[in-house]
């Protein structure tokens, strides 16, 4: 089969490129080893970043995550949560870090507002009482699913064809991607959107990257004990973060380096660790057991310090192999923007991007049954899922 452009990956990345191209007119086809985002874009923190945890080290970062999360807010309203968020110090924490955060939220244009410690305790009793000052942020709360299926099902509607459980094997120097169930493709580009198995699929072209895949783990605990997004305001470190998932709470997150990622082994001093750093938040998380714990990866080049890299994103042309790396799922559009301007330009297309201006449809309501509890329209959700995707790669 020839079409213009083979997307390797059907997470948040490889979806909105294959959305935006599909949209300027190529044709586009999308493979995946496993389903619609069943890599790290369904296994993340869930966080729809406002950019304020980025804002004193990653200013640029933070610029784009502001963008960025307004207009996935808008496109995507039945997929985003407005919990409302707060940066929260606590005794001992450092004055000096707080100035710098404050200053740093001006310079990126991030809305914030000191909150009254006071009332942000009473309406969140479980909040370690040693809070002395809280600022509230645009943070908000994303469902992967709901807005990925949605992502899916409009490119496919714009003409996108999907391949799923279908693993890229083989890819030559001329654009022949072959598959492990026996298909063959050739694209006039091939996009490399595995996310942490970018490695992997470059090394399928010969094109060796030096990554470091970095291991974030998370806890899920139910009931919530928070109805708000919590920051730890510190410097970005482990366990600095829980929100509000449904009727859940997430902690997160680790940075484990890790040898082979597909042979990930949970480091329990890391899982503790985790457990301690967010009760300084919650003191409640030490005393209760946590309902699950999940991880996923980032593709870290290799000598980076986990912490301090930027979360910025990296394209990396090797005609026709186009390699993507890094980012965030709030930046997915912005990622796919920028590889889809470069795309264009290798097919000769005109068109511009206009996923700006899109309006995504809550796909997962209309693909099934739905009831009225939050219990059972998480469980038909799951149900809706796995229907669409058999339906988008018929
Ligand atoms: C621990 C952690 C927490 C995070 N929390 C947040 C957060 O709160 N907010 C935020 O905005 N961002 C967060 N991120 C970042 C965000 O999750 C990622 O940037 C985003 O999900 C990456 O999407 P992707 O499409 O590039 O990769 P993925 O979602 O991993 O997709 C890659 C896909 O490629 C497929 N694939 C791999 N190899 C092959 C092959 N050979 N053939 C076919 N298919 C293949 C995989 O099956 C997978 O579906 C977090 C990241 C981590 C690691």
């Amino acid at each position: 089969m020839n079409t213009d452009v083979v997307i390797i990956g059907a997470g948040a990345t490889g979806l909105f490129v294959a959305l935006d191209l599909s949209l300027r007119g190529a044709h586009v086809v999308v493979l995946d080893r496993q389903g619609i985002a069943r890599g790290t874009s369904g296994r993340f923190h869930g966080l729809l970043h406002s950019g304020a945890r980025y804002a004193v080290g990653d200013r640029k970062a933070a610029e784009e995550c502001v963008a960025e999360s307004a207009l996935i807010s808008r496109m995507a309203k039945h997929a985003v949560f407005d919990s409302g968020s707060y940066f929260v110090a606590f005794t001992g924490d450092d004055d000096a870090y707080i100035d710098s955060f404050r200053t740093a939220l001006k310079k990126a244009n991030i809305n914030s507002e000191e909150a009254t410690v006071s009332n942000l305790l009473q309406r969140e009793p479980k909040i370690n009482k040693d809070a002395y000052c809280a600022i509230a942020v645009p943070d908000k709360v994303i469902d992967p699913f709901r807005f990925l299926a949605s992502v899916a099902y409009m490119a496919k509607n714009k003409g996108a064809m999907f391949h799923l459980h279908s693993e890229a094997t083989e890819i030559s120097k001329s654009g022949i991607v072959k598959t492990d169930d026996g298909l063959e493709l050739t694209g006039k580009v091939v996009i490399n959107s595995a996310g942490p198995w970018a490695g992997e699929v470059a090394s399928l072209f010969g094109n060796e990257l030096d990554l470091m895949p970095t291991i974030g783990l998370m806890l899920v605990y139910s009931p919530r004990l928070v109805n708000v997004v919590v920051n730890h305001l510190r410097p970005p470190s482990d366990g600095d973060i829980v929100l509000p998932f449904y009727n859940t709470n997430i902690l997160g997150t680790t940075a484990q380096v890790v040898e082979d990622i597909n042979k990930i082994m949970v480091n329990d001093e890391d899982l503790q660790d985790l457990i301690y750093e967010g009760s300084k938040m919650i003191p409640d998380l030490r005393k209760m057991e946590y309902a699950r714990s999940y991880y996923s990866a980032r593709p870290l080049f290799e000598g980076s310090n986990p912490r301090e890299v930027s979360r910025d994103f990296e394209i990396v042309d090797n005609d026709p192999f186009v390699t993507i790396l890094g980012g965030k799922l709030t930046t997915c559009r912005l990622i796919a923007e920028k590889v889809s301007d470069l795309v264009s330009k290798k097919l000769g297309l005109d068109a511009t991007c206009s996923t700006k201006r899109i309006q995504l449809e809550d796909v997962l309501l209309h693909s099934g049954p739905f009831s009225g509890t939050v219990g059972e329209e998480v469980y038909n959700l799951g149900a809706n899922f796995s229907a669409l995707e058999r339906d988008i790669s018929s």
